[in-house]
């Protein structure tokens, strides 16, 4: 008996299901960026993130995923991925990745991005740090921008890695990669955030992925907490996430999860995002 299996090209009018999740998310993501200051903790922030997404009609897509409580990851400093909201007040000088999703209709959005909180007392610390968000956060549009005149989805890792490559010294995770984004959060196919051999599926139309180049100042060794969930650089260096869902469609791509479909991070780079019919 044949299995039937999942295109991983959504029709256009699944597309169009997938926009508001995207925008859920990213309103989650604007409110809790809003809420960052020194004092605050990432437990405050998760409830903002989920007040945002019941508000809008939305729920946590990082609840339905097996034990976890919570909206979103809060990752600081020497954490790259998956912290657990905790009670720590955040300090000046901090790097805080924050990564949620939002499921709409049985659809989903994925996004995430860093801010490093002004420190006046250690300016060379808060400039390496935002230099690195900053290098990540380029490296994410380069990706996006790579997707949509890519051929094969591997072009998009290629792009990523060149152009971090090209900044300085800066680890790319391999432990951790993009995904995949529709009915459920993570599905196929796999996005590599670094240049792989295999070409990887065709991109066109009907195909959604979630890139998110995840970037240390130092090396790309992880080490899984004792919560069996944050994971931090072994060595203790700084790092930093950001994350995009985006759709390829017939008129071109939409960055799903940025309010402006792509439009400030792509057109510097000679895309333009179009909306989907
Ligand atoms: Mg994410
Ligand atoms: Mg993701």
């Amino acid at each position: 008996m044949a299995i039937l299996k999942r295109s991983i090209y959504k029709t256009p009018a699944e597309l169009r299901l997938m926009v508001r999740p995207g925008l859920v998310t990213a309103a989650s993501l604007a409110a809790v960026r809003a809420a960052i200051r020194p004092g605050i903790t990432t437990l405050e922030l998760d409830r903002i993130a989920q007040e945002t997404i019941v508000s809008l009609g939305g729920r946590s897509n990082f609840q339905l995923v097996e034990g976890y409580r919570h909206t979103i990851c809060a990752s600081v400093n020497d954490e790259v991925v998956h912290g657990i909201p905790n009670d720590r007040p955040l300090e000046p000088g901090d790097i805080l990745s924050i990564d949620d999703g939002a499921e709409v209709e049985g659809w989903n959005g994925d996004s995430a991005f860093t801010v490093v909180l002004a420190d006046a007392s250690r300016p060379a610390e808060v400039a390496a740090r935002q230099r690195l968000s900053d290098v990540t956060e380029a490296s994410l549009w380069h990706g996006i921008a790579a997707l949509a005149k890519a051929r094969h989805l591997n072009e998009v890792g290629t792009a990523i890695e060149e152009y971090i490559d090209a900044q300085g010294e800066f680890g790319i995770l391999t432990d951790y990669i993009g995904h995949g984004i529709g009915r459920s959060m993570h599905e196929a196919p796999p996005v590599f955030n670094y240049r792989v051999r295999a070409k990887g599926p065709d991109v066109k139309p009907g195909l959604v992925v979630a890139i998110e180049p995840m970037v240390t100042l130092g090396t790309t060794e992880t080490v899984v907490g004792d919560d069996d969930w944050t994971v931090s650089t072994a060595d203790g260096s700084m790092a930093s996430h950001w994350e995009h869902s985006i759709a390829v469609h017939a008129g071109g791509i939409w960055v799903l999860t940025a309010e402006d479909g792509g439009a400030s991070g792509l057109l510097p780079l000679g895309i333009t995002p179009v909306p989907i019919p």
